[in-house]
C-alpha cells in the first residue's frame, strides 16, 4: 500500500556494529556513569545536544543506543528509544503526550495492560479514553474532541487479531492534528506503521523481536524531536519515570533482533498450515490469510508479503471448560505450554478471556466478541508442522469438539 522503498529485513541485514577490540558484536557498556573531558560536554549532554556522549544509563547507554538505532531502522523512524518492559515504552509515550484534561481515542481491542492503563489508571490524572471499534473509520473519528491528543492502536490487535488500518487512521489524525501511536509488537516486518502515516510505534521486545522469552523489554520508535523529548532531564516521561532497560539485555536482544526475518517466516508459515488444516476440518479458526477474516484483503495490502501473515491465531471452542480441556492436553502432547506471551520458539497458548484480557469488564468482553472459549496460540517454530497438526486434531476428537460442534465430522 505504502509507495516508500523500505524493506525493514534489509535494514536488519546492513546493521554493521563493531565492538571496542573489533568484536563483531557491539561491546556491552557495563557503566551507569560516564565521565567527560570537558565540564562544558557535559552540560550540552543534560541539554540535548552532544550527540555521541553518554550521560547516566537511565538517559541512554551506548548498548541500549545500538539496539535503538536498529529498531529505528527496522521501522524507518528517525530515532528510538529501548525501555525495561512494552509497557515501559507505552506508559511514557501516553504521559508524554496526553495532559491533565485531554483525551484520548483508543481501540477497544488491545493488550489488557494497556487497556488497564487508560481505562483505570490516567483518569487518576483527569486524562479520559473513548475506547471504539478501530475497524470502524467513521466511529473512530466521530470519537474525536477538541481536548483529543492522540488515537492508539495495535496494528494487529491482541487478542482479537483485528487489523488497523494505519493509512486510514492516519489521515483522520492529520485531519485533527492528533499523534497517532502504533503498537506493533504482534506484526514485526510484516508491517512498517511509520510508512503508513503512524507517528510513534510500540513494541514489546518481550515477544517476537527478542523470541527466547528470557527478558522482557520494549521500544518507543518516532521523530527525533519526540524521542528527545521523552529523555528530556527535565520533563521527559522515559527519563523521569525511568523504565530503562539493562545493557546486558539489550546486547542479547540485538542479537536476536538478526534472526528476526527468517523466525517471522517461519511462524508465518506454520500459522498458515494450521489455520489452513483447521479451517478446512471445520474449526472456528481466525488468522489474516484466511479469506474468512474481515480484513484479509486490507491486511494483503498493508503487508511486506516476504513475512507472511504472523504467527498469531486464534481458535474458539466455545465453552472455557472445553478450551482448558484442550490446552492441557496439547501441553501433556508438547504441542506447547499453556502460558501467556507470544513470540516463542515454542508455541504458546492461553485462554485470554480469563487471562490476558481479564482487565476487560465481561460485559465488553462479550460486546467485542471475545468468548470464554477463545484461546489465543501464537505458533512456534516447529519443524514437522504436520505433526502438531496431527496431535491438534486427534486432540480436538479427544475432547469431544466435533461431535458437539460439528456432527457431520
Ligand atoms: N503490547 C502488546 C500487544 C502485548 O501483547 C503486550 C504484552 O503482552 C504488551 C504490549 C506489554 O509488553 P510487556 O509485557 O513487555 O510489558
Amino acid at each position: 500500500m505504502s509507495k516508500i522503498k523500505h524493506n525493514p529485513a534489509k535494514e536488519i541485514q546492513n546493521l554493521q556494529f563493531f565492538g571496542e577490540f573489533g568484536g563483531v558484536n557491539p561491546s556491552i557498556s557495563d557503566s551507569a556513569t560516564y565521565t567527560f573531558l570537558k565540564a562544558k560536554t557535559m552540560l550540552d549532554t543534560f541539554e540535548g545536544n552532544a550527540d555521541g556522549c553518554y550521560l547516566y544509563s537511565r538517559h541512554t547507554s551506548p548498548s541500549n543506543h545500538y539496539l535503538s538505532m536498529a529498531l529505528a531502522k527496522m521501522e524507518n523512524t528517525e530515532s528510538a528509544n529501548v525501555a525495561g518492559s512494552g509497557m515501559g515504552a507505552i506508559t511514557p509515550v501516553i504521559l508524554q503526550l496526553a495532559h491533565a484534561g485531554d483525551h484520548i481515542v483508543s481501540s477497544r481491542t488491545i493488550y489488557g495492560g494497556t487497556y488497564a492503563f487508560l481505562k483505570n489508571w490516567v483518569p487518576k490524572f483527569n486524562i479520559e479514553t473513548s475506547f471504539v471499534d478501530i475497524t470502524d473509520l467513521e466511529k473512530v473519528e466521530a470519537a474525536i474532541q477538541p481536548n483529543t491528543t492522540m488515537i492508539y492502536a495495535e496494528t494487529l490487535s491482541n487478542p482479537l487479531l483485528e487489523l488497523a488500518d494505519v493509512e486510514g487512521l492516519s489521515k483522520i489524525a492529520k485531519k485533527h492534528g492528533v499523534k497517532l501511536v502504533i503498537d506493533n509488537t504482534f506484526t514485526p516486518l510484516i508491517f512498517t506503521p511509520a510508512n503508513l502515516g503512524a507517528d510513534i510505534v510500540i513494541h514489546s521486545l518481550t515477544k517476537f523481536i527478542n523470541g527466547t522469552n528470557d527478558t522482557v523489554g520494549g521500544v518507543i520508535c518516532g521523530s527525533h524531536e519526540f524521542i528527545t523529548d521523552l529523555k528530556s532531564v527535565n520533563d521527559g516521561s522515559s527519563m523521569l519515570l525511568g523504565p530503562v532497560m539493562d545493557s546486558l539485555r539489550s546486547a542479547q536482544v540485538l542479537k536476536n533482533l538478526r534472526t528476526l526475518p527468517i523466525r517471522m517466516i517461519q511462524h508465518s508459515k506454520n500459522a498458515q498450515y494450521l489455520a489452513e488444516h483447521l479451517s478446512k476440518d471445520g474449526v472456528k479458526i481466525k488468522y489474516p490469510s484466511l479469506k474468512s477474516h474481515p480484513q484479509h484483503e486490507l491486511y494483503t495490502k498493508m503487508m511486506h508479503p516476504e513475512f507472511g501473515y504472523g504467527g498469531m491465531i486464534t481458535l474458539d471452542l466455545k465453552t472455557g471448560k472445553m478450551a482448558t480441556e484442550f490446552m492441557e492436553r496439547l501441553q501433556d502432547k508438547n504441542v506447547g505450554y499453556l502460558a501467556v506471551s507470544l513470540g516463542f520458539y515454542k508455541t504458546l497458548f492461553n485462554a485470554p478471556g480469563k487471562g490476558t484480557s481479564s482487565e476487560v469488564p465481561e460485559a465488553e468482553q462479550a460486546a467485542m466478541g471475545l468468548s470464554d472459549g477463545l484461546i489465543r496460540m501464537s505458533i512456534g517454530l516447529d519443524f514437522d508442522i504436520t505433526d502438531t497438526y496431527r496431535k491438534m486434531k486427534e486432540t480436538l476428537n479427544e475432547i469431544g469438539y466435533f461431535e458437539t460442534y460439528l456432527q457431520h465430522n
